[in-house]
C-alpha cells in the first residue's frame, strides 16, 4: 500500500451558461445550504477543499487539495480570459436539464475552450461535463429538456467525462464530493499517463543520443 500524505494541488474552474447553477454548486460543496436566490457575486469566488485519503486504486491513496474557482458574471464565452484558465487541471462544464440553451451552448464552451487553452495545451487538462437541477425534472418529468443519454452521447463524442445528473438542491455535499472525488481520480489518472509518455520519450531520446554517440564512436575508432 503506498500512502502518500503530502497532498497533491489541482485547480479546478466552474463553467457553463448564467443560472445553470454554478455557484450553488459551488456553495453546496462549501457545506451551505441551498438557496432559491442565489446572490450573483462579481468577481471570481475562490475555494480549497480537501480530499484526504482517496482511494485511487486498491494500492494507492492519495490527498488532494482542490483550489475551486467559480465565475461569476463572466459567463458569456469570450469574456472568460485565459488568465482564468491558466494552470487548470480540471474544468468542471454545467448544463441544466430543463434549459436545452445550455446544453446546446456546451460545444461553444468546448470551442471557448480550445480557443483559450491553444498555446499551453501541453499542460494538460480534463473536462467534466455534469446536468444540473434534476430535482426539477424528478418532480416534473415533462421539465426535462435534455435527456441522461444526450450528456452521455456528447461526452463520448467530444471525449470529455461523464459526471452525470445533479442537484445543488437536493443533492447534499457528500454526494456532490462524490462526483468529484472521481473526477480528481480520473484527472490524476490523465495526468499519470501523461507523466508516463513524457517519461517514455525521453527515454527514447536518452537511448537514440546514445546510438549516435555510439556510431560515433565506432566510426573514430575504427581502424582503417
Ligand atoms: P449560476 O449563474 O450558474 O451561478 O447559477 P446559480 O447558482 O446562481 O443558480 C441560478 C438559479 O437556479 C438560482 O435561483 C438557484 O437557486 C437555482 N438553482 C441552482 N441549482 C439548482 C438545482 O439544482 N435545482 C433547482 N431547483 N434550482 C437550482
Ligand atoms: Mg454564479
Amino acid at each position: 500500500m503506498v500512502q502518500n500524505w503530502r497532498p497533491i494541488e489541482y485547480k479546478f474552474i466552474l463553467l457553463g451558461d448564467s443560472s445553470v447553477g454554478k455557484s450553488s454548486i459551488f456553495k453546496r460543496l462549501l457545506g451551505n445550504s441551498f438557496s432559491k436566490n442565489q446572490i450573483s457575486t462579481l468577481g471570481t469566488e475562490k475555494a480549497i477543499l480537501n480530499f484526504d485519503d482517496l482511494e485511487i486504486d486498491k494500492n494507492t491513496r492519495q490527498n488532494f487539495k482542490i483550489v475551486l474557482f467559480d465565475t461569476a458574471g463572466q459567463e458569456r464565452y469570450r469574456a472568460i480570459t485565459k488568465s482564468y484558465f491558466k494552470d487548470s487541471k480540471g474544468i468542471i462544464l454545467i448544463y441544466s436539464i430543463d434549459d436545452e440553451t445550455s446544453f446546446k451552448h456546451i460545444e461553444t464552451w468546448l470551442d471557448s475552450i480550445k480557443e483559450s487553452l491553444s498555446d499551453w495545451k501541453r499542460s494538460g487538462y480534463i473536462i467534466m461535463l455534469l446536468g444540473n437541477k434534476l430535482d426539477i425534472a424528478e418532480e416534473d418529468p415533462e421539465t426535462r429538456m435534455i435527456m441522461t443519454e444526450e450528456g452521455e452521447n456528447i461526452c463520448s463524442e467530444k471525449g470529455i467525462y461523464w459526471g452525470g445528473e445533479c442537484s445543488a438542491k437536493t443533492f447534499d455535499e457528500s454526494q456532490l464530493k462524490e462526483i468529484l472525488a472521481k473526477f480528481i481520480k480520473q484527472v490524476y489518472n490523465k495526468l499519470g499517463e501523461e507523466k508516463k509518455d513524457n517519461e517514455k520519450k525521453n527515454q527514447q531520446i536518452v537511448l537514440i543520443s546514445n546510438k549516435l554517440n555510439d556510431k560515433k564512436r565506432v566510426k573514430c575508432c575504427t581502424p582503417k
